[in-house]
């Protein structure tokens, strides 16, 4: 079965850090570098941290036990929990908007029918990649499930505690730029690999893990 989704959020916050990774991340996946021990150290803390802050929510659905790999799956449990009357929260809901998936970490849709997101990061700060994490998963809940009562950041503060902070306003002016980088990475999957020369951009937010690739080949280029 093919794909029925282009981008998720993660694939999204990569092509703001470089154009590069969209192409990259789409079509030459094997060339990337796994994970050293630190980063993967980093994201056990990280599911950690997530699953405490997730332990306040004893009557969440956790969409991810009732569903196989398959992410349509995630997607149509989670809309038939949302068809529910009443209150819920769901862990991981798959929340699909054309062809952009993403599972929000906490999803509690109220009395009212609005809806609270809640996405957990093990960071004390909200960087450039949370910034557009949130703003993309934003901007497909806002598309796809309309009445969005208020998008939250949950961050770390000294050892374990938690600070929530909401983002909406911040998301909510972001709509667009969104829509238009959205635009311009579907412009990218149907063309060449973009010619970007390395810079800052790979190392932050985070070291990119086509370093290598992208190294050899400027040396290549370099010698001929
Ligand atoms: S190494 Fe740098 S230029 Fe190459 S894909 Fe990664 S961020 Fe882009």
């Amino acid at each position: 079965m093919s794909k029925f989704y282009t981008f998720t959020k993660t694939s999204f916050v990569r092509g703001m850090q470089c154009r590069k990774l969209v192409y990259l991340d789409k079509y030459c996946s094997k060339l990337r570098t796994p994970p050293d021990k630190e980063t993967l150290l980093r994201f056990r803390k990280g599911r950690e941290f997530e699953q405490k802050f997730k332990d306040l929510f004893p009557n969440a659905v956790d969409v991810k036990k009732h569903c196989s790999l398959r992410s349509i799956k995630y997607v149509e449990f989670t809309n038939s929990v949302l068809a529910t009357k009443g209150c819920v929260e769901l862990f991981e809901a798959g929340v699909l908007h054309g062809d952009i998936l993403v599972l929000t970490d906490v999803l509690r849709k109220n009395e009212d029918g609005t809806y609270d997101v809640f996405e957990v990061k093990h960071s004390e700060k909200i960087n450039s990649a949370i910034a557009w994490d949130v703003a993309v998963q934003y901007y497909v809940c806002k598309n796809a499930l309309g009445n969005i009562s208020s998008f939250n950041v949950v961050n770390r503060c000294g050892e374990g505690e938690f600070v929530v902070t909401d983002v909406t306003a911040e998301v909510e002016a972001k709509l667009k730029l969104v829509h238009e980088n959205l635009d311009a990475f579907r412009e990218i999957l149907q063309g060449f690999e973009p010619d970007v020369p390395m810079g800052p951009q790979c190392d932050e937010p985070y070291v990119c893990d086509f370093k290598r690739y992208c190294m050899a080949k400027a040396d290549t280029q370099c010698s001929m």
